[in-house]
């Protein structure tokens, strides 16, 4: 099939951007970024915005640097530019191995990581990472800028905290101390699919024993969120296979998984299990 009509707009400024936005979003106006998931959706008319608000010829939003304590990523910046290692110490290697578990090459040069964000599918790698390290979501529209922390943002399968005139334009993600260790491990059918199941982890050491675990599972739930039964679960102990597997049955106990036809929530907490503890098992190879 073929999208229905709509009107198409250009724009060259962020300020261009959310005046158009605050024009055109009452009356179903979107921003279109990598158009990977939209256009899709437009083409089986599951999406049929009036107006499009192509955002790709705003320079401003292609910004990819660190400021400060913070890794800014512009609303243009795409999945495929996370495969180079984009930030110093281990975030930029979290980030470089989260990347390539994203659909294919294809989609991965036109997506983009503020475009994930938006769209807040329950299995986007991006959701999990930007949930796991406290991300902060930068929202502008006529009326001003926003600063959304992560675990506010996301709002079910689907939805975000953005009103209808807020264009994400960045988001910011904390460099990770050096000495951080993480892992992150999904299970999806076929390489490429979207993940049945995710887990993200960073922590840190303090003479021997985990401090400060940070675990995020997506996929799985509505929404990724952290798993604060399995933090306390791993908080203190050795960085061990039975620190790991407590952590791992902590999370499969907490979480409230989804179903569908070919999915039991059974099934999917069994997948949480999983990929929590392999997550943390590679965090002890990450270093
Ligand atoms: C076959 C296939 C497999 C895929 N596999 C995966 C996968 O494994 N993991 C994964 O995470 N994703 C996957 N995706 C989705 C892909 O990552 C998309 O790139 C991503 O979900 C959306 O980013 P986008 O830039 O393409 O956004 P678009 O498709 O342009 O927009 C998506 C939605 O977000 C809104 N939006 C986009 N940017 C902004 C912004 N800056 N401010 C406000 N609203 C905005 C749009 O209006 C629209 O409603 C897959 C897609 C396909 C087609």
């Amino acid at each position: 099939m073929k999208p229905a009509p709509f009107h198409y707009h250009a724009p060259k400024s962020v300020d261009e951007t959310i005046v158009l936005l605050a024009e055109v979003a009452p009356n179903d106006g979107r921003i279109l970024a990598g158009g990977q998931s939209l256009v899709p959706s437009m083409a089986f008319r599951l999406a049929r915005p009036a107006h499009l608000i192509d955002i790709n010829g705003v320079d401003e939003l292609k910004r990819l640097e660190v400021e400060g304590e913070e890794l800014c990523i512009g609303a243009c910046v795409r999945h495929e530019m996370f495969r180079q290692r984009i930030a110093p110490g281990p975030l930029g290697r979290l980030l470089s191995a989260v990347v390539c578990h994203i659909g294919h090459y294809p989609i991965r040069t036109r997506g983009t990581f503020c475009g994930s964000i938006a769209h807040a599918d329950p299995a986007s790698e991006w959701c999990t990472i930007a949930i796991v390290l406290g991300a902060t979501m930068v929202a502008r529209s006529v009326r001003g800028t926003r600063r959304i922390p992560a675990h506010e943002f996301f709002a079910g399968i689907m939805a975000t905290a953005l009103a209808e005139d807020e264009l994400l334009a960045e988001v910011r993600l904390p460099l990770l101390a050096e000495d951080t260790r993480f892992g992150f491990y999904e299970f999806s059918r076929r390489a490429g699919d979207f993940a049945l199941a995710m887990a993200a982890a960073t922590y840190r050491l303090a003479g021997g024993r985990v401090t400060g675990p940070c675990i995020a599972v997506g996929g799985a739930e509505p929404m990724a969120r952290r798993i604060v039964a399995a933090e306390q679960a791993l908080q203190g102990r050795a960085p061990s296979a039975q620190g790991f597997a407590a952590a791992a049955d902590a999370a499969a106990v907490a979480i409230d998984p989804m179903e569908d036809a070919m999915t039991s929530a059974d099934y999917r907490r069994d997948l949480v299990r999983a990929v929590t503890r392999r997550a943390l098992e590679r965090s002890t190879a990450a270093l």
